[in-house]
């Protein structure tokens, strides 16, 4: 057996500096807790969570842990720029959810007990709308948000952005002159 690529192809994936920059400036969570994430593929984890392939899923957060759709985990060590782009539009959404479960202090199951409390009293509240209108995600979206607004003013909405270049080349000085130029910081 050949376990070891494979092993490696999956070991967990941190947030570069340039991308932490930017994830700081726009989704207001602290470079120092940026720095902690690990990205792991989902197949390493065991909870199911009804949010986990909805819309806008592909994502979710145990505490200081992303786990994300293989494709998606494998997106910054590709080619295709389309995907890159899905990639760091969901990241700015699920660091607020870290940022939630470092607030929360429960550690990494408590958040998805808490997360899933959330989510079915939203179930309640809301019906069928339960996961887009749930205050805690309702709260992660604006880090979403943040980032395509800013991309939008700023060239459009794609993989070629210079933002995007800074972040998959790990350009820290091009990524804060650019954050700089455009008024961000
Ligand atoms: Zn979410």
């Amino acid at each position: 057996m050949e376990l070891a690529p494979a092993n490696e192809m999956n070991a967990p994936q941190r947030l570069n500096e340039a991308t932490i920059l930017l994830l700081s400036t726009v989704a207001g969570v602290d470079a120092a807790l940026l720095r902690t994430i690990e990205l792991h593929p989902r197949e390493h984890n065991w909870l199911r969570a009804p949010w986990y392939g909805g819309r806008p899923g592909g994502a979710m957060v145990l505490g200081d842990r992303i786990y994300l759709s293989r494709a998606l985990f494998h997106a910054p060590q590709g080619n295709d720029r389309t995907l890159q782009l899905q990639w760091l539009l969901l990241i700015a959404h699920e660091v607020v959810h870290v940022r939630q479960a470092a607030d929360l202090r429960r550690g990494r199951i408590g958040f998805g007990l808490w997360a899933a409390g959330q989510y079915a009293l939203s179930f309640l509240r809301n019906g069928r709308h339960a996961y887009s209108r749930a205050a805690f995600e309702v709260e992660a979206e604006q880090g979403r948000k943040a980032l395509t607004a800013l991309l939008r003013r700023t060239g459009g909405i794609h993989g070629d952005h210079l933002a995007m270049r800074c972040a998959r080349a790990n350009d820290l000085p091009g990524m804060r002159m650019w954050l700089t130029e455009v008024g961000a910081i």
